[in-house]
């Protein structure tokens, strides 16, 4: 028989837990030159990076689809990012986004 006393979580560490595991798990699917703006978005400390990260994932991570986008009716439409074209700098890191990868499958 085991004796070991296994530390008892709660309920909303377990919560927690499950969920950074569900963000990491989803920010492995993401491109790689994107990973860091959702990841920061899921921080909760960029309201840019959330909103970047939401148009990104909207379109599968185009940032042309983005820029073009015909949403006219989204009230992210106002907001979304790239409408200065596609190589506008991520405002917050203060490190432009890498090329774009495109062509794999959407998330
Ligand atoms: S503005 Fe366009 S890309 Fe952004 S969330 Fe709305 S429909 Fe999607």
């Amino acid at each position: 028989m085991n004796d070991e006393v296994k530390p008892k979580r709660s309920r909303k560490a377990k919560q927690d837990l499950s969920q950074s595991e569900k963000v990491l798990e989803k920010a492995k699917q993401i491109p790689e030159s994107l990973r860091a703006t959702y990841l920061k978005a899921m921080s909760g400390k960029s309201r840019r990076a959330a909103m970047r990260a939401f148009c990104q994932e909207c379109v599968c991570y185009s940032r042309a689809q983005v820029r073009d986008c015909t949403g006219y009716t989204c009230p992210m439409y106002p907001y979304r990012p790239y409408q200065g074209g596609t190589d506008e700098p991520e405002p917050e890191s203060g490190e432009p986004e890498p090329e774009e990868e495109e062509g794999e499958e959407c998330v």
